[in-house]
Order: structure tokens, then C-alpha cells, then sequence
């Protein structure tokens, strides 16, 4: 998944060609595009690696491409550019690539501003919001305005930050090539990539090295580097295509386990630890373990040798908590009294348990995401493609549901040593009755429930609106519980409380989205169901072949809420999952 510029530029191209049709009421087009922007963005520089293997006819090959699109990048590798949207953009100079980051803000309403108020961008937006222009656009009126402000003040909290499942991919290719460079003994991230948080600022790495000047010369040399910062002989800093900053210290190898330990952080974790070490005559900072020279003074005496992390917690006399588990609370109680919990490793998901297709808005066939998953190395995965009340993308009706049955029942047959479920993502409607009719998803393997409307009920009604749809007997699971997508939308308000009881009286799992705007749930309610014994999934919310390889991202939310194997349904195989479902 790795995205140079152009793969980013094309990504941004197709959406905006999807917008422009949109605004100019084509039918069907804006779609095409938008799935080939997805397309854009889920493969990265495979799209010049296929089309330098055999231009427009491997191009059409891949998922979202068609034959127009293909032409279209086909040109762009060719000449630089694409004659029609030039044309477009001349017409009508807008940056709706930056505009449409706004949650809320489609093609029409982007027509809209400049039509009115010139708005080319989104300095100009915020100019005309200041002024209290935008409410006297036709139509749009006072709560227009607000929403666009929250809109925006959302987008700009997140600003500066990029999301882990986009930038993870990309350190852990520049890890392996500065790990193949002559002399490197070893290269890892810290900070906040290696704790798997939701969101990151910059990447920082560490290496140590025979020479490490050799190091920091290819270091600045790599493809992904766009400019330099400053390059010393023991730590350059750069940045990078995707706009990020990057930095590579290379210390000695003596010290590595205390430079990993103290840049990985976090703060308040790294503070406790340190009084810690005071408490038994240590000092601890970013260059090593140094023994006191006397306890209570602050004088610090011989450095205690800490090659890994592991020494430094150890010579502490607790065990290590992983990085996921860092945040300053209660893991360095556990770690002294050797009861961390066992996480669930990386790579124990067996199955996705949210698919969409193109039976409604997935841009590949249920064949194309089986054999995608499988590929991955999951043994099923259960098709969940969104129920009526989602009109715009064609939600299916009860009658497609039982459709699309015989259809996964047919491939079933076909497929060897991969197994599709029947599900179903079905729509929580405001009063908390579902899309389907029962008798429909009795017929289901796997009952998947979530909301996609009326975000802002107040708390007492959302928490209803839940209850309600838990207490279906029908239902397994409800998905992206708590609906909000970064820097876009915030979450919804309910009693988390109520519904982790109720979800454990019902025998309702809770899913872990791990789409990276998603990540929902998040690490502390995962927590929470752990404690209270309701079980979780992990899934992707695929909508792509190639999303599905954010599987990774969910066991990484999972182990920030202390998750156990067993507390994921998802890592039993495919027969033991649906003796436990049948059980309900
Ligand atoms: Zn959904």
C-alpha cells in the first residue's frame, strides 16, 4: 500500500472528477469515479506497477477500473496529465479535494459557495463562515452554517495528524530498508506508531549501526523522502511524500533498550517508571539505566548495560508492558505484581465479519473479496452488505437478502478450504427496530446491526434505540458501536454502560471496525467489555480487496483494551464460531 505522489494525485484526481459529474447531475458516473478513487487509494503504486506491466488492458483487471478510467490514468503515465479534467478544472477552479474533508459537505453544497460567494477553497470558507455568509446562500439558513462550522472544527482537530493504518504500512517499509542497509543491526519505530495509537504526529526511528553515517546517507536517499531537514552523523530528520515528518537516531547498542524504552513513551507511563526506578536506586532516562551512587540522592553511578527493553524493566523486577499498553494507568501495577494480560497476538483473526459486496456499495463481487480474504490467509469471512433504509447505496431488500443466500451457497461449493457466511449489516432504524424482518434474519449466520442515521438523538433515546435492537434474538453483533469516524464525525451518545450489560445478557458481541477513520470501538470500551465478559469481534468494514488488510489494525485496538484471544470470537475457526452462535 505503499503511495507515492502520483498515487496520491490520482486518488485525488478521480475524486474530484466524481464530484464535478456530480454537480453536473450525471447519472452513474460520480459513483464510477468514487469507486475508482477507493480503488486509487487501497493500491497505492501497484496502480504504475500494472500499468507499466501492460497498460490499459492490466489496468482494467483491477478492482473499480474500468475502461474510461483506465484511459484516464493511462494518459496520466503517459503525457502527465489528463486533458478532460484540466479542462474541468479551468471551468471551475475549486479545491474540492479539500473542501470534501468536511464531513457534510457534498458535490452540490461546494457548487453552491462558489456559485454564491466565490469560495475556492478552504481559507475562503473560513472567511465566508466568519462574515455569517454562508447562511444566506439560498436554501442553507442558519443550521446549514453551524454544521459546516462543526464540520470543520472536527477536520481541524485531526489536522497535523494522520491516521495509524495509513502511516504504519509506510514505516514499516522504511524500517526494512534501512534495516538492509551494510551494518545495520537493527531498526524499529518508536513513539506513538510502536504504541498503536489512533492517530499519529510523526514517525521516529531508531538504529544501531557499525557506521552510522553510511545509515543516515540512505537514510535521506530513500524514495519516500521529499526534502531534508538537517542531517547529522548520528540522526537526520526529513520529510516525507505523505507531508510527515520522520527522524532516524542511530545509537549505540548498549543503550538501545533504554532509547526505545524512553522515545516510545508515553509520557505519563515514562514518568512512573522513572519514579519508580528512584524508588530502588536507579536512574532512568533516554541514555540508559544508570545505579545510583547512594539511594536518595540523584547522582547517578555506573550505567546498567540494557540491549533491550525487556533488561530495563527487568532489572525493575516487574514484566515488560507492551507498547499498546502504555498509556500511564495501571499497567505498571500489573507488570510488578506479573499480571499483565496475555493480548491476543498479532495475526489470530481467522475470519473478516464485515464484507461489503457489490450487491450494494463494495466495488468487488462477494468471489472477488473471498478469494481476496483468503489470499490473506482467512479461512471465512461473513458478507454483510447494508439492508433498504440505506437507499443511496442500494441496501437490499429482504427479498435480495434471501437472494444473495443462494448465491454465497452456490460459491460455497465452488471454493475449497474457505468458507462465506450469510450476514447481514442491518440498519438500527430511529426507534430501534431493524431494516429486516425476523423471519429473514433467522435465516442468517451471522447478524450484524448498526446505525447510519439520526446521529444527535439525546442520550436516553440512542441508549434506547440500542436496547431495543440488543434485545432482538436475531441479533449477533452490533457494528462500529459507537458510529463516529475521525475528523469527520463524532460519536454517538449513549450509556456505553448499559449496553456492555445488556450485550452480556443477550450474548451480543461488540465489533472492533478497524477501518483506520473508524476504529471503533475504541481502546477503553474494549476495555470495559473485557472486564464485564461480553465478547468482541474484529473486522475490516471492507469495501476493497485490499482493506481487508487492516485486520492487524483491530488486533492492535484490541490489545489497547487488553484483549485476550478468547475474548475474539473471530479467532475461533469457522466451526466452533457457529456452534457458539447456534448456542444463542
Ligand atoms: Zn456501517
Amino acid at each position: 500500500m505503499a503511495k507515492t505522489r502520483t498515487a496520491q494525485e490520482l486518488e485525488k484526481i478521480f475524486l474530484e472528477f466524481a464530484y464535478y459529474n456530480d454537480m453536473k447531475g450525471v447519472a452513474f458516473k460520480p459513483r464510477a469515479y468514487e469507486l475508482a478513487s477507493e480503488s486509487m487509494a487501497a493500491l497505492g503504486d501497484e496502480i504504475k506497477e500494472t500499468w507499466s506491466r501492460g497498460g490499459i488492458k492490466e489496468l482494467k483487471k483491477l478492482p473499480g477500473v474500468g475502461q474510461s478510467t483506465a484511459e484516464k490514468i493511462d494518459e496520466y503515465f503517459r503525457t502527465g496529465k489528463i486533458k478532460e479534467y484540466a479542462a474541468l478544472k479551468k471551468e471551475f477552479p475549486v479545491d474540492m479535494w479539500g473542501l470534501s474533508r468536511i464531513e457534510g459537505l457534498g458535490p452540490k453544497h461546494i457548487r453552491d459557495l462558489y456559485k454564491y460567494l466565490k469560495v475556492k477553497n478552504l481559507t475562503d470558507l473560513k472567511k465566508a463562515l466568519k462574515a455569517h455568509k454562508v447562511q444566506k446562500i439560498p436554501l442553507w439558513g442558519e443550521k446549514s452554517e453551524e454544521k459546516l462550522l462543526r464540520g470543520l472544527g472536527l477536520m481541524e482537530q485531526a489536522a497535523g495528524r494522520k491516521l495509524l493504518g495509513y502511516v504504519l504500512p509506510l514505516a514499516d517499509e522504511i524500517v526494512t530498508q534501512i534495516s538492509k542497509v551494510k551494518g545495520v543491526k537493527r531498526c524499529t519505530y518508536a513513539g506513538s506508531i510502536r504504541r498503536k495509537q489512533e492517530t499519529i504526529g510523526d514517525i521516529d526511528l531508531f538504529a544501531t549501526a557499525a557506521n552510522s553515517e553510511h545509515v543516515m546517507d540512505a537514510f535521506v536517499n530513500l524514495p519516500q523522502v521529499a526534502s531534508m531537514h538537517e542531517k547529522g552523523k548520528t540522526r537526520a530528520s526529513v520529510r516525507l511524500n505523505n507531508g510527515m515528518d520522520c527522524d532516524l537516531r542511530v545509537v549505540p547498542d548498549e543503550v538501545f533498550g533504554a532509547t526505545l524504552q524512553y522515545f516510545t513513551g508515553d509520557k505519563r507511563h515514562n514518568v512512573l517508571l522513572r519514579q519508580y526506578a528512584l524508588s530502588k536506586g536507579y536512574t532512568l532516562s533516554e541514555y540508559g539505566l544508570f545505579k545510583l551512587t547512594k539511594k536518595g540522592t540523584r547522582k547517578r553511578g555506573k550505567l546498567v548495560v540494557c540491549k533491550t527493553e525487556e533488561e530495563i524493566y527487568k532489572h525493575l523486577g516487574m514484566d515488560t508492558p507492551p507498547p499498546e499498553l502504555r498509556v500511564g494507568e495501571d499497567e505498571l501495577e500489573a507488570a510488578k505484581k506479573h499480571a499483565l494480560p496475555n493480548l491476543i497476538p498479532y495475526g489470530s483473526v481467522k475470519g473478516d465479519m464485515q464484507v461489503q459486496t457489490d450487491w450494494t456499495d463494495g466495488n468487488t463481487s462477494i468471489e472477488g473479496m473471498a478469494k481476496a480474504a483468503k489470499e490473506l490467509g482467512l479461512s471465512y469471512m461473513a458478507v454483510t452488505d447494508h439492508t433498504k433504509a440505506l437507499a443511496f447505496v442500494g441496501g437490499l431488500k429482504d427479498a435480495d437478502v434471501i437472494k444473495q443466500g443462494k448465491e454465497i451457497d452456490k460459491l460455497n461449493k465452488k471454493l475449497r478450504g474457505f468458507r462465506i457466511l450469510k450476514g447481514t449489516e442491518c440498519d438500527i432504524l430511529k426507534d430501534g427496530s431493524l431494516d429486516l424482518k425476523n423471519e429473514t434474519l433467522a435465516k442468517l449466520e451471522w447478524v450484524g446491526v448498526s446505525i447510519h442515521s439520526s446521529f444527535r438523538l439525546s442520550r436516553a433515546d440512542q441508549t434506547r434505540r440500542l436496547l431495543r435492537a440488543i434485545e432482538n434474538p436475531n441479533v449477533d453483533c452490533i457494528m462500529h458501536p459507537m458510529c463516529r469516524i475521525i475528523g469527520k464525525r463524532e460519536p454517538i451518545d449513549y450509556d456505553m454502560d448499559e449496553i456492555i450489560a445488556s450485550a452480556k445478557k443477550h450474548r451480543v458481541a461488540l465489533e472492533i471496525d478497524a477501518f483506520p477513520d473508524r476504529s471503533d470501538l475504541r481502546d477503553i470500551h474494549v476495555r470495559a467489555a473485557v472486564r464485564a465478559g461480553v465478547k468482541l469481534v474484529i473486522s475490516t468494514d471492507a469495501h476493497h480487496p485490499a482493506h481487508m488488510s487492516f485486520i492487524p489494525l483491530g488486533e492492535a485496538i484490541a490489545r489497547r483494551g487488553w484483549a485476550s484471544k478468547s475474548d475474539i470470537l473471530n479467532t475461533k475457526p469457522v466451526g466452533e464460531l457457529l456452534s457458539y452462535l447456534a448456542k444463542k
